[in-house]
């Protein structure tokens, strides 16, 4: 048989600054919600897996938090799982924005690859907010920084990434389907479900209340045709419990609505949702907490 007609799979992270679309483009890749999104940077705590299989190929996407000059300890063990991805991966895709110029946290990340072998394609997101004529410069000017293996322009709202996933397959060694074909995630369904309560609080609430809340699912129980989760969101303060609670409860119902609805989509059962909010000082910088909501990862 020739060599290009046998099974490839591999591992691809996704990085890039915060908020430039790696879980979007992850996302629209899969046609399935593995990884949340919202439009404040450092949504993403944790690498999420997602797995796509083709007819000839299974590509197992890496959605990573964005490199950023981290100030707590949470953030910079965020910003090392990123990292890290460089050395387990068959190629690299490096996201940035089209409606900027290459700016200083670009260039930060990479110095990052400068000594990385495998290969990186840049994918230059968000390519529906300019005029095509800006992409050619740009692109131009990213091959100046460094040997990218190719350069694409793509939106990750828009379903249009066959040129892109061509590329990424082609980076794939021959290799065995590591997943069934109707998976798409290695993620628990526990920590999705953590997930979406703090995307809905990342939705909801401003300033440093999404970054001060944490979430985790205390019970997880599967009826016949009902899920019942307890679920508690951590905040640092009492007066960040107040504003998640809301008045008269109204912002933690708002945010368990929403919540329910998506995990009952990812479940496809009817969710019953209870939500707590308790105050823990200073969890960002407690490693037990930062283990139990897996910024730590078990080796
Ligand atoms: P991440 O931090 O890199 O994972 O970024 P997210 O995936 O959370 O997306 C950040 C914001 O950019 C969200 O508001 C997305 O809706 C938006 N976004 C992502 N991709 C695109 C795109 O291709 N075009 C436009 N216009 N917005 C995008
Ligand atoms: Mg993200």
């Amino acid at each position: 048989m020739p060599k290009d007609q046998n099974f490839r799979s591999g591992f691809i992270s996704l990085v890039g600054r915060p908020n430039v679309g790696k879980s979007t483009l992850l996302n629209c890749l899969l046609g399935e919600k593995v990884s949340i999104i919202s439009d404040k940077p450092q949504t993403t705590r944790n690498r999420i897996r997602g797995i796509l299989t083709l007819p000839g190929a299974q590509a197992v996407f890496i959605d990573t938090p964005g490199i950023h000059k981290p100030l707590h300890r949470m953030n910079e063990l965020m910003v090392q799982t990123a990292l890290r991805t460089y050395g387990e991966v068959d190629a690299i895709l490096l996201l940035v924005e089209a409606t900027e110029r290459p700016g200083a946290g670009d260039k930060y990340i990479i110095d990052t690859l400068a000594a990385v072998k495998t290969p990186v394609l840049l994918v230059i997101n968000k390519a529906d907010l300019v005029d095509k004529e800006r992409l050619l410069p740009l692109i131009s000017e990213y091959s100046t920084l460094y040997p990218f293996a190719e350069i694409i322009p793509v939106s990750a709202l828009r379903a249009d990434l066959g040129k892109l996933l061509d590329a990424v397959v082609q980076r794939l060694p021959e290799g065995p389907k590591y997943f069934p074909d109707d998976q798409f995630t290695d993620q628990p369904e526990r920590f999705i479900a953590a997930e979406l309560i703090r995307e809905k609080v990342f939705e909801l609430t401003k300033e440093e209340i999404p970054y001060s809340s944490a979430v985790v699912i205390e019970q997880m129980q599967e009826e016949p045709d009902l899920t019942r989760i307890h679920a508690v969101i951590f905040v640092e303060r009492d007066s960040q419990k107040g504003i998640i609670i809301g008045k008269g409860g109204a912002m933690l119902k708002e945010i368990g609505s929403r919540a329910r609805q998506d995990m009952e989509k990812l479940l496809g059962v009817k969710v019953f949702l209870q939500l707590w909010v308790k105050v823990k000082k200073g969890w960002r910088e407690d490693d037990r907490m930062l283990k139990h909501i897996g910024i730590i990862e078990e080796q």
